[in-house]
């Protein structure tokens, strides 16, 4: 059977109190409250209700799914009452605004109690995730009588949101979105079909609030024409009560690889004659505001990846304990899979990796909480530089590695890991859709290559680089040799990276399909070595006398520290051959295909 979730709470607390760490945080304005009691608190009551509450109907979600009845969609059981509980103990509002009810607490903190919910219960957490987007983007953009109307019931749970962009043929590419929006008063009426949106029709609350993207006529071709509108299911009286039926409708939900207690839903705009709609800010703006909350989803369905890592890292360790089979070099008996070297180098590469990628969404989120709350403006827009970098690798390399760590939780199953009963492949089947949804990870290679490195003329990455190695000169100065190992490990990783750094800055004018090439090997290597620095960091905090943690967390942590110097970041420098070769690479590629590219 599945193994229910424990919150690694240790892990947790240690990145949020000693490698971001929360003292820093603790001196912006706002969060000055934010102390260890507090922190402490929220994780403990945080990690029960994953554990009692979220987790136990995980798998039974999974093979329930959800049905859809005369346009309704109903979620598998328990769905709803967990969802009701998950509202009134306030979880949904953590770091929301609190002019609209919200607690305002920091993303360095939401972020490990969202963890737990995505490793409990991904396919449930779609919902509230989805739903912070939304509110995000009427935030940001909507008009005060908009937020007055719908961020107070989103920021309560009484309604959901969704993010409706997704079209038959605007899929990566929204330019090609085609819905269409007719003035009409003071709304909009709405037509046309949206796919693949999530949480598009369900139970669990009262009203939904979709945001759909969509064209006026006469709009500019391209990504400058399309708007943003709210539509929602029940249209909302002046008094703030539900109104009459909105014209959109559920037309059918997906049979998918996974997730399939998240309704994954195709959306129909206004068949019976337009869908009111309002528009968000200007006309022609919609995605340029999508984006802002885009950014924020990006390191949401990062921390996904890490939160499935996890749980498929739990399942794989509590099967290996049990499973007997075969015998061990130089010890008695038949023991526990546990014991064998291969067992255990595919349990530490999913153990390490977590916590590496744990790690590195979460000094992200402490990054997002610089750039909003810092006094200083200079810092304020260097931390955003930083988070804007980190969000292509947090979703993508963090997804990628996911799928991976699933996958190895499956073999350490061996042949029951294949069977659906054990839960282990299921974990397999969730994390398959990270990499794909909110920008797949070409999209998300081409972004850090594009806008993030070639844009900024190498700044920001030569600036990383910078950091990581400092890090690696403090490890290899220090008196430790396992310390000193790791550095020298991390300073070959950056050496590396920066040459292909300069190749691919050199090189995109002439080569741009040579250098597009390396885009998903760079943004790997930067994810690898990213990893290794906070891992580096890590075994330098708990190796320092002063470091105090429970007991065997230190030695634990140095040990991630030295497998993932042994077992994970010597593929840095591989991948940069890769990169450099991007021409080779390229003639390759097109060699190799044109049978395909030109039949
Ligand atoms: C379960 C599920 C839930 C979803 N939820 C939502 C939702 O709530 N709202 C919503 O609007 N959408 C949602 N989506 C849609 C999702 O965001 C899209 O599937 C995704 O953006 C990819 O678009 P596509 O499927 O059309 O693939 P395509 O864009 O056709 O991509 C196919 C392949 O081509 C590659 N590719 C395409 N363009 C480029 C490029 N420029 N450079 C490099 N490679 C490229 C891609 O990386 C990919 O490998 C969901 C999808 C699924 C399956």
């Amino acid at each position: 059977m599945p193994v229910d979730y424990r919150a690694p709470l240790a892990d947790m607390h240690f990145i949020v109190h000693q490698l971001i760490p929360l003292s820093r945080i603790q001196t912006l304005p706002g969060y000055e409250e934010v102390d260890d009691d507090l922190v402490n608190t929220i994780l403990e009551e945080a990690s029960k209700f994953a554990n009692q509450v979220l987790s136990p109907i995980n798998w039974t979600g999974d093979q329930e799914g959800c049905i859809l009845e005369h346009a309704v969609v109903k979620t598998p059981s328990g769905f709803k009452d967990a969802y009701q509980q998950y509202i009134e103990a306030g979880w949904i509002s953590l770091a929301a605004n609190p002019n609209f009810g919200g607690q305002g607490l920091p993303a360095s903190l939401a972020t490990p109690v969202n963890e737990m919910w995505h490793s409990a219960n991904m396919a449930f957490m779609l919902c509230p995730m989805l739903t912070a987007g939304a509110i995000e983007a009427i935030e940001h953009h909507a008009t005060a009588n908009q937020q007055s109307i719908y961020l107070p019931k989103l920021i309560s749970g009484e309604w959901a949101g969704t993010m409706n962009l997704t079209e038959p043929a605007a899929g990566s590419d929204l330019s090609a979105v085609s819905t269409k929006a007719i003035p009409n008063g003071d709304h909009y009426l709405i037509t046309g079909t949206k796919i693949f949106i999530t949480y598009g029709e369900h139970d669990l609350t009262e009203n939904i609030v979709h945001l759909v993207l969509a064209r006026l006529p006469n709009a500019p071709a391209g990504v400058k024409g399309i708007s943003l509108f709210i539509v929602p299911k029940f249209l909302v009286n002046a008094d703030g009560s539900l109104g009459p039926r909105n014209d959109v409708q559920c037309a059918s939900i997906e049979h998918k690889l996974g997730i399939h207690a998240s309704p994954t839903a195709v959306m129909s705009f206004g068949e019976a004659g337009g869908a009111i709609g309002y528009l968000v800010g200007e006309e022609n703006r919609g995605l340029e505001y999508m984006f802002t909350m885009m950014n924020n989803a990006r390191l949401a369905v990062g921390l996904e990846g890490v939160a499935v890592a996890e749980r498929a890292y739990q399942q794989a360790a509590e099967y290996a304990k049990e499973r007997v089979q075969g015998k061990v070099p130089q010890k008695s008996g038949k023991l526990p899979i546990l014991h064998h070297a291969d067992v255990q180098r595919m349990l530490m590469l999913m153990k390490t990796q977590t916590e590496a990628m744990r790690a590195l969404a979460y000094i992200a989120a402490a990054g997002v909480d610089f750039a909003q709350k810092h006094p200083d403006e200079a810092i304020r827009q260097s931390s955003q530089r930083r988070v804007d970098f980190l969000t292509p690798i947090v979703k993508a390399w963090s997804t990628e590695q996911a799928i991976e760590i699933a996958s190895l939780g499956v073999q350490v199953h061996g042949g029951m890991g294949y069977i659906e009963e054990t839960g282990a492949a299921q974990h397999l089947r969730d994390a398959r859709i990270t990499t794909i949804y909110e920008g797949t990870t070409g999209i998300q290679a081409g972004d850090l290559l594009g806008r993030k490195i070639i844009r900024d003329d190498g700044v920001e990455a030569r600036k990383l680089i910078a950091e990581i190695e400092a890090e690696a000169q403090a490890c290899q100065n220090h008196t430790d040799p396992d310390l000193q190992l790791i550095g020298h490990e991390l300073h070959k990783a950056t050496q590396a990276l920066a040459k292909a750094l300069n190749w691919l800055l050199t090189a995109h004018n002439d080569q741009p399909q040579a250098t597009l090439a390396g885009a998903y090997p760079l943004l790997r290597s930067f994810g690898i070595l990213c990893g290794g620095w906070l891992l580096a960091k890590s075994a330098l905090i708990v190796n320092s006398p002063s470091y105090s943690g429970q007991n065997g967390f230190a030695s634990q942590k140095k040990a991630s520290a030295i497998f993932y110097t042994h077992e994970v970041l010597p593929h840095v420098v591989g991948l940069v051959q890769t990169i450099c070769a991007g021409a080779d690479v390229a003639k390759a590629m097109n060699d190799g295909l044109a049978d395909l590219m030109n039949p």
